[in-house]
């Protein structure tokens, strides 16, 4: 049993993205050929964003996005201290600094509670309301919010945008995780004006490498973003108007998507479905907690997590499956605040506790489109000792 098939889709649609890769070898155009504008075009009207930027990787995404905010010494952006540090280390690298919230405990999502205490306290360097991170005195400058839609469920954007705009930061979705998920009526990657999602193969949309996109509401900032995605660069060649990076996407990366794109909506019906399984057959098992969906959301499922009453009896369980020849992983063992990259910032242990009880809780059970109902009988067998 495998923690995502992979193959089964390739054999699906093989035959296409052999087709689609054989164009490219065609025409040649390597980089920026036809296939990325398509995609960008097809993904934007299906998530109902008016731009997207193909880019090299979801973490490059959160890096133009970010970079296009204009951020510098003292701004801070607000993170979930519980989540892919791909969410924070981006903040750093843009030249700002990350100021973590802790999550809500049911949907391990951004809680807009404390989201607000955290922005007040960065406002007035009052660490008795939020912990706030060491800046040696320098003041913080709210600027923007990254939601990130954790196992592909979309934060409490209603909330989270309310918030932003009282308090006039950018609300940015990290939809690394959740694209194809729905959030009241609309799609993940059109929750906030400025979202990032990633193609990396084990994400929902998955290429056969490294990619990503940012989806954008203002023409000025996709411009801005297009524009550091290829060296700064303006009208004519050569010619720079900012300093950027090389964040394009792959030609043949496209191709791969774009063949994919054509059985996603299927795709993400069957994850529904596999993921309705799950939680119905672990509804009377007393030892996890199942995952909490939201009135009004449609997860995308990048993962299906279960909470162990306590870490021992997460190993317990996680030795268990792996005896019936079940992989688990855990997402995350540890959070932001703890990682040895941000100790300069001088959080310790206690300062985040929701982040810190789930992570050392959390374990994700094998999840993709084409996993079989008996297959998730044996799971659920294994992890009930039967
Ligand atoms: C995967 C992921 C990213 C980064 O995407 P890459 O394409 O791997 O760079 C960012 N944020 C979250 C929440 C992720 O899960």
């Amino acid at each position: 049993m495998q923690f995502i098939d992979l193959a089964t889709q390739q054999r699906r649609i093989r035959k296409k993205i052999e087709a689609n890769l054989a164009r490219v070898l065609d025409h040649g155009q390597y980089v920026l050929g036809p296939e990325v504008a398509a995609l960008e075009e097809r993904l934007a009207a299906w998530v109902g964003a008016p731009h997207a930027l193909g880019c090299s990787s979801g973490t490059d995404a959160l890096l133009l996005a970010l970079l296009a905010l204009d951020l510098g010494p003292g701004d801070a952006v607000l993170v979930p201290a519980f989540t892919f540090i791909a969410s924070a280390e981006m903040v750093s690298l843009a030249g700002a600094t990350p100021v973590f919230v802790d999550v809500a405990g049911d949907t391990y999502n951004l809680d807009p509670l404390k989201l607000q205490r955290a922005v007040v306290a960065a406002r007035t360097s009052d660490p008795r309301l939020h912990p706030l991170p060491e800046t040696g005195g320098r003041p913080l400058r709210p600027r923007a919010v990254i939601a990130v839609d954790l196992f592909g469920l979309p934060a409490d954007y209603r909330a989270l945008a309310e918030l932003a705009q009282a308090e006039g930061l950018s609300l940015i979705e990290d939809a690394a995780q959740s694209l194809g998920a729905q959030y009241q009526g609309r799609r993940a990657g059109a929750l906030a004006p400025l979202a990032a999602t990633s193609f990396y193969p084990a994400k929902p949309l998955g290429a056969y490498g490294e990619a990503g996109m940012v989806f954008s509401v203002e023409a000025e900032l996709d411009a801005v973003m297009r524009s550091l995605s290829r060296h700064g660069m303006g009208q004519q060649a050569y010619e720079h108007r900012r300093v950027g990076l090389n964040a394009r996407l792959d030609t043949l990366q496209a191709a791969v998507l774009l063949a994919k794109l054509d059985i996603f909506a299927e795709e993400l019906a069957l994850r529904q479905e596999v993921a309705g399984r799950y939680t119905q057959m672990l509804a009377g098992l007393e030892a996890v907690r199942t995952p909490t969906v939201p009135e009004g959301c449609t997860p995308a499922w990048a993962q299906y997590s279960l909470l162990a009453a306590d870490p021992g009896a997460r190993q317990g369980l996680r030795d268990r499956l792996a005896a019936a020849g079940v992989p688990t992983a855990v997402h995350y063992p540890k959070p932001l605040h703890l990682q040895e990259a941000y100790a300069p910032l001088g959080y310790v242990p206690g300062d985040f506790p929701v982040a810190e009880y789930t992570s050392e809780r959390i374990f994700s059970l094998p999840m993709h489109p084409y996993l079989k109902a008996q297959d998730q009988e044996r799971i659920v067998a294994a992890l009930a000792g039967e």
